[in-house]
């Protein structure tokens, strides 16, 4: 895996210098203009504040990339868009060439308005994790009857096959079949695992890795990071103090630590509670729980929210639960702000005990985190402006801007309670 992802970090530089170099310097000011009035439109300078108040406001929005979702491009460029439309936080690899791309979009979009700048944050794990994982598979070995569902299911376009001669026979003469060719792009793999019931063959294989924490505490010395995200199983505290021992006092640099879970039922608070005393002596910033509902689903459909909601809904009931702001994932879509209010979850007043400051009321839900679900709506209007231009910077192609963030506000604006605004603004 070592290989491999030194690969996706050359591969990462590479492309990225190309979409530089390949970056148009005359925009259309008229395409840009438009933009700028969009964001007027639907109140954003004066409807977004700063992360850290979102946050105790209840309105903190983050944009996840994915902990392994490495195309910069698509990267730099979803964090523009999302940064537009007055995202808090853009969560995405532990990776240098990854940060530099959030980081650059951030920059291009504060320079066409200048909004509050996002944290960036990073994502590592403690152990195993379905989030930090690479589908494989030998396209050679495909049967070329297959007809590549694999191609089909996946939601990141992960997976590319076209047709070419088999290697063999090179080796043994004309009259072999050909072969697939291509297979997992593996920077843009995310790990979600849905190509692998639907293959009929059992050809693909995951690989796991884990976040080294020598080079993500190297990472997070470096001026372009506010905020660490661990994700972990929360059933065993050991390797969770492992990491957190290993990052040393780098962790005394953050604006933000938050914790990623998955509910373990009766177990999951005192779980919590345990890797917050861990936690505790090197805390000099906020805290945040993400309740990682069922995780990489939002774009499926409307019902994969509940899980997030079921989880929120538990969990803030307990009193006993740690300090920290409590933030859902995981299943988020356009419909979990609906389904927080059916459950009086959305913005509504708590009780003292979330951030640490025991006077301090704040909602008991502090935000919401979208993932696969933002990637998709923003995503297609990517795809289609890379098979019009190329790589290109969206900023250098207003009208795919302007259509971007509407889809981004149209999330977005669920939980920022923005101003309506017409369909062809
Ligand atoms: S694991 Fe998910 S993202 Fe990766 S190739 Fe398979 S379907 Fe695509
Ligand atoms: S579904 Fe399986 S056999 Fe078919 S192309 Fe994909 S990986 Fe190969």
């Amino acid at each position: 895996m070592l290989n491999s992802v030194s690969g996706i970090r050359f591969y990462s530089s590479f492309v990225l210098l190309l979409c530089y170099a390949a970056k148009v310097k005359v925009t259309s000011s008229k395409g840009i203009e438009e933009v700028k009035n969009l964001i007027k439109t639907v109140g954003i300078p004066s409807k977004t504040s700063s992360p850290a108040k979102s946050l105790e406001n209840g309105n903190w929005v983050k944009l996840i990339c994915g902990a392994s979702f490495e195309d910069v491009v698509d990267i730099r460029n979803l964090s523009l868009v999302y940064t537009l439309a007055g995202v808090n936080c853009i969560d995405c690899a532990a990776d240098v060439s990854v940060v530099s791309a959030v980081n650059d979009g951030i920059d291009a979009a504060i320079g066409i308005c200048p909004l509050p700048r996002p944290w960036v944050m990073i994502s590592v794990n403690d152990d195993e994790d379905l989030h930090f994982r690479k589908a494989e598979f030998d396209p050679e070995d495909c049967p070329l009857d297959c007809s590549r569902p694999c191609e089909r299911v996946c939601p990141a376009d992960a997976i590319s096959l076209g047709a070419q001669k088999s290697t063999a026979q090179f080796f043994y003469g004309t009259n072999l079949p050909e072969t697939f060719k291509g297979g997992v792009l593996t920077e843009r793999c995310y790990g979600c695992g849905r190509c692998i019931p639907v293959c009929p063959y059992d050809k693909i294989r995951v690989s796991s890795y884990v976040r080294d924490a020598y080079a993500t505490s190297e990472l997070l010395r470096r001026n372009d990071v506010d905020a660490l995200e661990i994700h972990t199983t929360g059933r065993q505290i050991a390797p969770f103090k492992e990491l957190w021992d290993g990052l040393g006092d780098s962790v005394k640099r953050l604006r933000l630590a938050a914790v990623s879970l998955p509910d373990n039922g009766e177990s999951t608070v005192s779980s919590m509670n345990a890797m917050y005393s861990v936690m505790e002596p090197d805390l000099c910033c906020f805290n945040l729980w993400q309740l990682d509902g069922r995780p990489m689903s939002g774009d499926i459909g409307r019902g994969a929210t509940r899980e997030s909601i079921a989880f929120a809904l538990r969990l803030a009931a307990i009193k006993e639960r740690p300090c920290g702001f409590l933030q859902l994932a995981g299943g988020t879509n356009a419909h979990t702000v609906d389904g927080l209010r059916k459950v009086g979850l959305f913005q509504t007043a708590s009780f003292p005990n979330t951030t640490g400051s025991p006077n301090s009321l704040h909602p008991m839900i502090s935000g919401v985190a979208y993932g696969g679900y933002a990637r998709k709506i923003v995503g297609r209007i990517l795809s289609y402006m890379q098979s019009q231009h190329g790589i290109a910077s969206i900023e250098d192609y207003p009208e795919h801007l302007l259509k971007a963030l509407r889809e981004a506000l149209s999330l977005v604006g669920t939980v920022k309670c923005y101003n309506p605004f017409p369909a062809n603004t």
